[in-house]
């Protein structure tokens, strides 16, 4: 569980200076390890957005356990740059997390907060929600689905970000019990079936069939939409040996770049386990010591919780 919640950070910091490069531009020139500046001039090893949402919702389980409400309590206070930055100060945010944040802050009630129109499917509720996975991964299938659809809908409301992120915490939950990929992937999609409504279906299709593994590279795309993201996370997972060459591949994709590589690294850091972390990587990690206290921190309290 630990190399899930690092394996996110890490893939999300070494996307951050290459966010919004074309894979023409990444082919000629790869990433392949840490850098820095680039997109937003930031120091090597600095997060983005995706984990400080991420790990305000691993501190909210820790102290709260499952609450929702304290979770967008503590997305604002990040927004405020208050809490869960690498270096004092927010630079990115996307537009529906931003909005659903806003609404919470001027008080509207919780069914008002999250994004619901067709076009509010970016990637912003799966890039944050590995740690609500894991925390329900001893559940009843339906419950992890109920908990990841109204998780993802603080910010994601739309059916189709409410789903990748329930099929997500369905496929963590199977992987971290040791299962193979293919084979968490047709459990996740039979578990799901129930819940996904005929206008979802089509879209999701090469996700809940498991064909999307087999598609040719050309077919993958690591744009911020969440279907284009959980895709693209599946098959740089699928098809590379190791947690390193999937982040990389995840990235060097190009456009989204730290947050197909984060939802990349949770999903290969929970295949191969924390210690397939490059140390390198991790070194490089800003605020590394209170990154990797929180998740410890978050799995400690998981294990001990008999559910
Ligand atoms: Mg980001």
């Amino acid at each position: 569980m630990l190399g899930c919640l690092l394996g996110a950070v890490v893939g999300d910091a070494l996307g951050v200076p290459v966010e919004f490069r074309s894979r023409e531009q990444l082919s000629a020139d790869p990433v392949t390890g840490v850098r820095g500046h680039g997109t937003y001039d930031q120091p090597p090893g600095t997060w983005s957005d995706d984990s400080s949402l991420l790990l305000a919702t691993a501190d909210s389980l820790i102290h709260n356990g499952y609450d929702p409400p304290d979770m967008m309590a503590r997305f604002l206070t990040w927004l405020k740059g208050q809490a869960y930055t690498p270096h004092g100060a927010v630079f990115d945010v996307g537009i529906a997390t931003r909005s659903a944040i806003a609404r919470h802050a001027h008080g509207a009630p919780a069914s008002e907060w999250g994004c619901r129109s067709e076009r509010d499917n970016g990637n912003g509720s799966l890039m944050r929600i590995a740690p609500l996975s894991l925390f329900t991964r001893a559940l009843a299938p339906a419950e992890i689905v109920r908990c990841s659809m109204e998780v993802s809908g603080l910010t994601h409301a739309h059916p189709r970000s409410q789903l990748c992120c329930a099929y997500f915490s369905l496929l963590l939950a199977q992987v971290v019990q040791g299962r193979p990929l293919a084979q968490a992937m047709t459990t996740a999609s039979q578990q799901l079936a129930p819940f996904v409504p005929d206008a979802e279906r089509e879209v999701l299709a090469a996700i809940l069939d498991g064909s999307i593994v087999e598609a040719p590279a050309s077919a993958i795309r690591g744009s911020g939409y969440v279907v284009h993201c959980l895709e693209a996370s599946l098959w740089c997972a699928a098809n590379h040996p190791s947690y390193e060459a999937a982040v990389l591949a995840a990235i060097n994709l190009g456009e989204d770049t730290d947050t197909t590589a984060a939802v990349t690294g949770a999903l290969a850091g929970a295949m191969h386990g924390r210690a397939a972390i490059p140390e390198a990587w991790l070194r490089a990690l800003a605020s590394r010591e209170y990154v990797e206290t929180l998740c410890e921190r978050l799995v400690a309290r998981i294990e001990a919780d008999v559910s």
